[in-house]
């Protein structure tokens, strides 16, 4: 019998977690661990291996072949382009302290698109093969450019036999033509809402009367459109975040339960205002306390709630192929399934390479829509991007249900070779995913409530904790 090879990882309780390269998983003690490193392993611990899918007798039997399936869906093959970020302004009627995008006042000329960039980007959508695809109009405020949207949008419907449109809009000024707009069958609405009130107001509106109008624009979005329609983020600055409950309740008043908690951005005017580079224990914290609020607030909760992206890496524990988040993918391949087009019509792989360009780091640019798309050092820096062979994530008990992001690490260190440990990246994951073991391994009742909900299961199934002592 032959063992795939196992990484481990000591747990709060003193005992260790095994997993192998194809993501299963098992807990147990250092004397299993020095059984494993000394080839001395019972039979029992044969057994067990075996029968749980950590060994096989011979190359291609059936344990073999399931372990090498099991593998490849783990890895993720961008498909074809169907997803388009576009960026027809940088004018926003906002001044956000934290604002991702290096936004331009309202009233800037210049940083709109062209007729010239409108025409061009049009020609690029014409040239997209894929039978549906995804807009997402961002900014800036996309909204100001309610005229380009209109027009992409025609033509989206003209040439693709489906479409759907995503606006980021921070509702704050809504028209009568936007919320025409808005209230169409393919429309969909991103916004920001950071936790209850006084918090939105602290950070975004700055006033009482714009606050007002905001929070009578976003129930009034929720209430014409529908809640399938309308998605919100909270955006948290974790020097000083609000209480977990007063966002729960913030967001789940209003109908919606899946809210994603995102830090404050290392990119963009972010750069300079806070130094979120060091911020990832305090917002390891802050995260996992709100995980064990969310848990509290389910067990008596009529319709449930989730954190959008614990329940993610969840997910991606579970189960293979669950690549729906362009943060956390093995190989992350950047520039094939999606791009992002600027306001002055450049190329770029993803909106963080589009801010670190922006701030002059590098320049992520993968050609414009003038000229036509160069992929030469997006791939280059796609030869990096799989975490299978990097030398810290091969011992790693969580590589296959991590990812790789290297336009983050170019975007906070400047390189990509920084040791894994002491990157912004893997320390927020390595906290998810032990807080997520914790909670697999937990016996209480309210957690493994939670749980079942967040892995879609009626119940969640004591055997996936499985033990080897
Ligand atoms: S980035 Fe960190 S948590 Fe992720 S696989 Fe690599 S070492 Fe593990």
């Amino acid at each position: 019998m032959t063992v795939f090879p196992l990484k481990f990882r000591p747990t709060a309780d003193g005992h260790v977690l095994f997993a192998d390269d194809a993501g299963g998983f098992f807990k147990s003690d250092e004397a299993f661990l020095s059984r494993y490193a000394r080839a001395r392993l019972t039979a029992a611990d044969d057994i067990f291996l075996l029968r749980n899918g950590h060994a096989f007798e011979e190359a291609g039997d059936l344990a073999y072949s399931g372990f090498e399936y099991r593998f490849a869906s783990r890895l993720y093959a961008p498909g074809p382009m169907d997803y388009i970020i576009l960026v027809p302004t940088l004018r926003c009627n906002l001044a956000c302290g934290y604002c991702q995008v290096s936004r331009v006042n309202e009233h800037t000329p210049g940083f709109d698109w062209s007729e010239e960039t409108l025409a061009a980007v049009i020609s690029f959508l014409g040239t997209i093969t894929a039978p549906k695809m995804k807009i997402e109009f961002q900014g800036g405020e996309p909204t100001l450019r309610l005229d380009i949207l209109t027009t992409i949008r025609d033509f989206c419907r003209s040439r693709f036999e489906l479409c759907e449109f995503v606006v980021c809009t921070n509702l704050q000024d809504v028209s009568p033509e936007v919320w025409n707009f808005l209230s169409l069958p393919d429309v969909f609405v991103s916004t920001s809402l950071d936790g209850d009130v006084a918090t939105h107001e602290v950070q975004r509106t700055f006033n009482s009367p714009r606050t007002d109008q905001f929070v009578e624009n976003l129930d009034s979005a929720i209430a014409r459109l529908g809640n399938g329609k309308v998605s919100a983020l909270p955006t948290i600055d974790p020097r000083r975040p609000p209480d977990p409950r007063s966002i729960i309740e913030a967001y789940t008043s209003r109908g919606m339960h899946s809210i994603y908690l995102r830090p404050v951005n290392y990119q963009g005017f972010a750069r300079k205002r806070y130094d979120a580079r060091a911020s990832s224990s305090a917002w390891n914290a802050y995260h996992a306390r709100f995980i064990d609020e969310l848990v509290n607030y389910n067990w008596a909760a009529e319709t449930p709630a989730e954190e959008y992206y614990f329940v993610h890496c969840l997910r991606r524990i579970l189960r293979a192929g669950h690549n729906g988040h362009v943060d956390l993918r093995n190989p992350n391949i950047v520039g094939h399934g999606y791009v992002v087009i600027d306001h002055d019509g450049k190329i770029y792989p993803t909106d963080e390479a589009r801010m670190v360009s922006r701030v002059g780091q590098f320049d992520l640019s993968m050609g414009d829509v003038f000229t036509g798309m160069s992929r030469s050092t997006i791939d280059a820096l796609n030869q990096e991007a799989s975490n299978n062979f990097h030398p810290d994530c091969v011992h790693c008990a969580y590589q296959a249900y991590c990812g790789i992001d290297l336009v983050d690490d170019l975007s906070r260190y400047g390189r990509i070779d920084v040791p894994k440990h002491e990157t912004d990246f893997c320390q927020r994951h390595l906290a998810i995913f032990d807080k997520i073991f914790e909670m697999i391994y937990s016996d209480d009742p309210k957690v493994r409530k939670s749980l079942a909900i967040w892995a879609g299961v009626p119940n969640f199934d004591a055997s996936l904790a499985r033990w080897q002592l």
